[in-house]
């Protein structure tokens, strides 16, 4: 390191250790995690510009994974404006799906995107929300944590977003941390993370941070041609903000043409060469690649210092492993069709994690799953349990309230009689236990209590430990946990055996250990449950009865990773490829070809 370097990182440190508390004797306060090192993680923070809606979380986390393939550690957070404390209580259809992680933190759906993209687990050291960070200082403030000071946004609420930063650095010992700012310039709610980030730059020093402007280029139909203006104008705020973009990330739906990069260049004091266009793909999983042809992630490491660092050893087997993938999404040899029967079907971002995870699955069975929106909120049971007839497997996913789970039930009654592969998530693992109540155990008015209170055989019912907490807020049992597999069972042909695996569940009822016996009398298999607790997690049929039959308390959705996709899901997309076979083939018998359908 150079000596004018040197001496820089030195007067770093020294005003980093005399941030760390609030006192009368200067106006820095930043408080410091144990063991913070200054110098030691670097951030690469992105902002979004013009609007809302840009894919800030798949760029980020494309780009963090370009870094990690290279040999470097990364950490993502996300950074939320919103007031509430976590995402459990945001309505998936105007927020997107509630994503769980494995420490029970319900989050935004972004983190999905960085844990599949970094195939890493993350936990609550990956989010933030303003109603984290306001109840931090609040507590904080009553602690008298502040030693007689006005509590300010600037230094005190700004110091406890930079320090979840920090703690997130500590505790991942991460090369660069990637700070994802939700929302979009100019929001009142999202301006003091990015005073945060003005400060962080300040006190970590020059080289420390590489700050990213995603914008969008418009392009009005009557004009027909790319217009820059609203871009210059978000790049503006930014700047009065007193942060100096490093790369300024064009999204649009063709390619951005070069002039309107150079306006962008020279309106915002960004080098014309760290202007990148970010056009709309074919898939999300082309964009890591479409970042390094670009040479994003060069500037980046340029602009941190950080070429030291790399090991880029495992980055050619890393690349060539994720284009097998790319390549088998892009071009499947086969496709089959799995109905999601749920009520959120018009907004697909509630489902966003299934999608994927069939995704997942299909390029590990090498065939494309198209999806049947069925709404059984829209339809009687009778057409719901019709409209998937003509498919090759199903899922119900998880869902809460009374709307549609006749429609559902009727669904999974068809699947089983018909030997529809079917997969059940969370209420999907309900309804089929009250499905099966009622039509093979003759308990003919089973239901779960969150429908009907007052049912005479209550088979789902609220948990005991749930009973307790008040409030909707955080009051699911929630997070990873272990299940117990029964060996030779489905369960276990999928989990390979392993008598624990670790599945993560948000719910608040479950089946009532009273019916247990009568269940499975009635011939239904539990095959996973709750070590020491007889909690039901995994339910089946035996495959001499139904070909693929299994659902889970459980959303294994939120576990599916593109190179390693999720056994129950892999499950159900190689039995509905079975099922398309079976079909094929009988349209195609001998009979067929005579003029008479043997199809039956
Ligand atoms: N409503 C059900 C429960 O609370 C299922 C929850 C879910 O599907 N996530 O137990």
């Amino acid at each position: 390191m150079n000596p004018e370097r040197k001496a820089r990182m030195v007067d770093t440190e020294k005003m980093l250790s005399s941030l760390g508390s609030a006192s009368d004797d200067t106006e820095f306060y930043a408080p410091m995690p144990a063991g913070y090192r200054p110098g030691r993680a670097k951030y690469v923070i992105v902002f979004g510009t013009v609007m809302s809606g840009l894919g800030k979380g798949i760029f980020s986390s494309s780009l963090a994974k370009c870094l990690k393939d290279k040999g470097l550690t990364v950490a993502p957070i996300k950074l939320e404006g919103y007031l509430n404390v976590d995402s459990g209580t945001l309505n998936p259809y105007r927020h997107g799906e509630v994503f769980v992680l494995d420490d029970g933190m319900e989050t935004d759906m972004d983190l999905g995107t960085y844990e599949r993209m970094l195939d890493q687990d993350l936990s609550r050291l990956n989010f933030a929300t303003s109603g984290q960070i306001y109840s931090r200082v609040l507590e904080k403030e009553r602690q008298g944590s502040y030693l007689g000071r006005d509590v300010q946004m600037i230094p005190h609420v700004t110091g406890e977003v930079k320090s979840k930063l920090r703690e997130l650095a500590v505790a991942s010992d991460a090369d660069v941390v990637f700070v994802e700012i939700g929302g979009t310039v100019g929001d009142v709610e999202n301006s003091y993370y990015i005073e945060a980030m003005r400060e962080l730059a300040f006190e970590e020093g020059p080289d420390s941070c590489t700050f990213v402007a995603l914008t969008y280029i418009i392009s009005p139909p009557m004009l027909g041609e790319q217009k820059s203006k609203a871009a210059q104008l978000g790049i503006r705020g930014l700047l009065a903000t007193g942060i100096q973009p490093h790369i300024i990330a064009c999204r649009g739906k063709e390619p951005i043409s070069q002039k309107v990069k150079e306006k962008l260049a020279l309106y915002s004091n960004v080098p014309i060469g760290n202007v990148f266009s970010m056009h709309d793909c074919t898939s999300i999983y082309v964009i890591p690649d479409m970042l390094r042809e670009a040479g994003l992630d060069e500037v980046v490491i340029d602009t941190l210092r950080i070429r030291g660092r790399l090991h880029p050893e495992g980055e050619t087997k890393a690349r060539a492993v994720w284009s097998g993938f790319v390549n088998r999404i892009q071009s499947p040899s086969r496709e089959v069709t799995v109905a999601l029967i749920g009520k959120y079907t018009s907004v697909r971002d509630s489902y966003a994690s299934i999608i994927h995870a069939l995704e997942h699955a299909g390029a590990a069975a090498d065939c494309h799953v198209n999806i049947k929106w069925v709404d059984t909120t829209e339809l009687d049971t009778e057409r719901a349990a019709r409209a998937i007839d003509d498919v090759h497997g199903i899922i119900v996913p998880g869902g809460f309230g009374v709307r549609g789970t006749e429609g559902k039930i009727a669904c999974i009654e068809r699947a089983r009689e018909s030997r529809i592969p079917y997969l059940g998530l969370c209420y999907g693992f309900q309804m089929a236990v009250i499905e099966y109540a009622r039509h093979a155990c003759g308990l003919k008015d089973a239901n779960s209590t969150e429908i009907a209170p007052d049912t005479s055989h209550p088979v789902i019912d609220i948990l005991p430990e749930q009973k307790q907490i008040e409030g909707l807020g955080g009051n699911m049992r929630l997070g990873g946990r272990d299940v117990e597999i029964k060996s030779n069972t489905l369960a276990a042909r999928l989990f390979n055996g392993a008598p624990e695996v670790r599945l993560r569940f948000r719910h608040r009822y479950e089946v009532d250990p009273q019916y247990i016996e009568r269940l499975e009398a009635g011939g239904l298999v539990f095959s996973g449950k709750a070590p020491d607790y007889p909690i039901m997690q995994i339910l089946e049929l035996p495959q001499n009865v139904h070909p693929y039959f299994i659902a889970t308390q459980a959303h294994p959705e939120f576990q599916s990773r593109p190179l390693r996709p999720q056994p129950m899901f892999l499950g159900l997309v190689k039995a509905a490829l079975a099922r398309a076979d079976s079909l094929d083939a009988r349209q195609t018998t001998p009979a067929d070809t005579t003029g008479v359908n043997a199809g039956t």
